[in-house]
């Protein structure tokens, strides 16, 4: 049997628990999920000193050693659950249920990051690219207008492939879109890295007056980050925006490979499958460049302790230019100060292909 005083004394081993088997260190800051049934990327769960608990915002649930034992290793039943942290812990049991002592094996520690997800689905490389035609289309010059806005040009177009449509369940048909008011939407496919493959998309409305910054994906269908291949070519150097259109704004500005979480949610993938990966498949140096609010910098981060765990040099971007909270707001305001978009007629075809033109010295 287990003593009361031995049971209090591993009640009170949480901190071990949670640093041996989970790797948490820092109790004072908040960390994720322990639950392996909790995708959290947003650090949701914190350490209660007092009760020697472990509760998370997200999913609701609180756990004492025993019953974090219990979930993190599948076990039901207190005894072997006080046993399971002993050995964890490395707690001595005075006595063992009668059975002469003999040495437990380790448990195997849980992997810190499971194996990232399947995500995306099918090959939507035929309706994306049409979609990228689409985009220079009579009567859609709405969708290259938006971009502009968004400061992005037809060279930004072409290098990410992305496109128009007026109907998403066009591109996949997963999409779910009800946006009465839309002029079109622009199609951001996630091509892989040869451009033969797009086994996911995401949308942008477009809308009369007030652009919406709203974003549809396809239902049904687990996210992959965009340009995920990036974290697995061997790269020197990736920066790692929140939203896609920032990724694009960064990779305009500071013209190195630049791949997306699609929002922070996406985080844990991220670190799943650099985990995951051949060291020597992993970029040398990872740039996380989240938004400038209190969400983003929390998740940096968050990213950035993840990166480091596993052993990826890290750094984050100083501030942007200007105050401005993320790389594409700087772009869009610098339009007519830092740059302007020059316009040339296409041979032949009547079309006129916009470009960026930097002003001196920026
Ligand atoms: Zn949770």
């Amino acid at each position: 049997m287990i003593s009361d005083r031995e049971r209090d004394d591993l009640r009170a081993s949480m901190p071990d628990l949670l640093r041996e088997r989970c790797g948490i260190v820092n109790l004072r800051r908040s960390f994720s999920c322990p639950s392996p049934g909790h995708e959290d990327s947003d650090p949701s769960a914190h350490y209660y000193e007092n009760g020697n608990t472990v509760h998370c915002f997200g999913c609701g649930k609180t756990w004492d050693v025993f019953t974090l034992v219990g979930e993190l290793n599948g076990i039901d039943g207190f005894a072997e659950q006080a046993r399971a942290v002993a050995d964890i812990v490395g707690y001595r049991l005075s006595d063992d249920g009668g059975e002469p002592p003999r040495p437990r094996p380790k448990p195997k520690p849980r992997p810190p990051f499971e194996k990232p997800r399947e995500a995306g689905a099918g090959n939507y490389f035929e309706a994306c690219g049409r979609a990228f035609g689409d985009l220079y289309a009579p009567g859609n010059e709405v969708g290259r207008r938006y971009l502009r806005y968004r400061g992005l040009d037809d060279d930004d177009a072409a290098r990410w492939g992305l496109g128009f449509t007026r109907n998403p369940r066009c591109i996949m048909p997963q999409f779910r879109v009800y946006e009465p008011e839309a002029l079109g939407f622009i199609t951001i496919p996630f091509w892989n890295r040869d451009f033969s493959e797009a086994r996911y998309c995401m949308v942008r409305t477009i809308s009369r007056g007030d652009v919406r910054n709203k974003e549809w994906r396809p239902k049904g269908v687990a996210s992959p980050l965009w340009n995920e291949w990036m974290l697995t070519a061997s790269l020197p150097v990736v920066f790692v925006a929140e939203g896609l259109i920032d990724a694009m704004a960064i990779s305009k500005v500071v013209n190195k490979p630049t791949m997306a979480l699609g929002g922070v949610a996406n985080a844990k993938r991220l670190a799943s499958i650099l985990y995951h990966a051949e060291p020597r498949e992993r970029p040398d140096k990872v740039i996380v460049c989240m938004d400038e609010d209190d969400e983003g910098r929390k998740t940096a981060e968050a990213i950035c302790g993840n990166l480091t765990r596993i052993g990826v040099a890290n750094g984050l971007v100083p501030p942007y230019p200007g105050g401005a909270k993320d790389m594409d707001e700087w772009l869009m305001r610098g339009e007519g100060t830092e740059w302007d978009f020059e316009a040339q007629p296409a041979d032949g075809t009547g079309l006129v292909l916009y470009r960026t033109r930097w002003r001196d010295g920026s």
